[in-house]
């Protein structure tokens, strides 16, 4: 089928260009390092910890991994960051959530130096986003509209539904699509009559977390649909919260999962971290 989003092959580029800001970094002297904090043994969590020290080795970058154990105080995490947050060869910092139940996330992101925030996550962050003079873009929201742009998808006066509210992926993409001038509708669990809003949507962006929850009968002829959703299935398989099969028969552009957002996440947190260690450097020389 040809109307399939191939996030695997928009990341690649995506990290190619990232290696090669890499490497001319490198020649003048600037070695960029992302640091990433990792409270006690989810699973999971170690899962995407991998993957990131993967694609900051496929991409020149020095990984930096911090292992602490599930019962670290808070006040250690704190003092790490602020180690961190001091240490000129670190240019970007994350935590990896969720924290254990007795570290206050929010505590926790908003020690992280603005200047590192390469998750994007912290208020100040959240604050430059709103105003649009960011200088980092929450990820997934940012890999979204990487591949709207690779795909040509102008956002501009079209009606953006997104599904999902939470602070990591549906707020951030709804700023995103306003600042980019669509029209936009944030859809949640209280939200009432939602087919007939998903309906209007010429792009749909689905964030929810319940597997294919978006049927064909909720998506107009001919619009873009952008799945988030991951869901791990009881044979061990993901689904996203998008009905793949029904959906992509009405949708002019759909992303599968898996390949098609989960990718651009990883290389968007790549760029940001690139962007870091350049700009850091910018301001240590003027
Ligand atoms: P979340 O769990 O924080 O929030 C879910 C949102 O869905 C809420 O805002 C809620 O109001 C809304 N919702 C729940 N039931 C609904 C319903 N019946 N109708 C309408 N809205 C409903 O969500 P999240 O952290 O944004 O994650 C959403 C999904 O995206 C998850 O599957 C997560 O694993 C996935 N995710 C993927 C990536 C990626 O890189 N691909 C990144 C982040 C999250």
């Amino acid at each position: 089928m040809n109307n399939i989003i191939d996030g695997k092959l928009v990341s690649s580029a995506v990290k190619a260009s990232v290696a090669t800001e890499v490497q001319k970094l490198k020649e003048n002297g600037i070695n960029p390092s992302l640091a990433v904090i990792l409270v006690g043994n989810d699973p999971a969590s170690a899962v995407y910890v991998k993957n990131k020290q993967k694609a900051c080795i496929d991409t020149g970058i020095v990984p930096i991994q911090i292992t602490m154990p599930e019962d670290t105080a808070e006040s250690t995490l704190l003092n790490k960051i602020d180690e961190l947050n001091a240490d000129d060869s670190v240019h970007g910092i994350l935590v990896q959530l969720p924290l254990p139940k007795h570290i206050s996330e929010e505590k926790v992101i908003d020690r992280i130096s603005p200047k590192k925030d390469v998750d994007a996550f912290t208020h100040d962050s959240v604050g430059r986003i709103v105003e649009g003079k960011y200088s980092f873009l929450p990820c997934t929201p940012a890999g979204i509209m990487k591949l709207l742009e690779y795909y040509n998808v102008d956002i501009q006066g079209k009606e953006c539904v997104i599904i999902g509210r939470s602070n990591i992926v549906g707020k951030p993409m709804a700023l995103l699509m306003l600042n980019a001038s669509g029209t936009v509708t944030v859809c949640h669990s209280k939200t009432k009559n939602l087919s007939e809003i998903t309906k209007r949507a010429d792009i749909l962006v689905v964030a929810i977390g319940k597997a294919e929850f978006v049927t064909s009968d909720m998506v107009k002829e001919g619009a873009v649909v952008i799945d988030v959703g991951i869901n791990r299935m009881p044979d061990g398989k993901l689904k996203g919260d998008v009905d793949f099969d029904g959906v992509s028969r009405v949708a002019s552009l759909i992303t599968p999962v898996p390949g098609g957002v989960g990718p651009m996440t990883i290389a968007m947190l790549m760029q940001n971290t690139a962007f870091a260690a350049k700009s850091i450097s910018e301001n240590k020389n003027q």
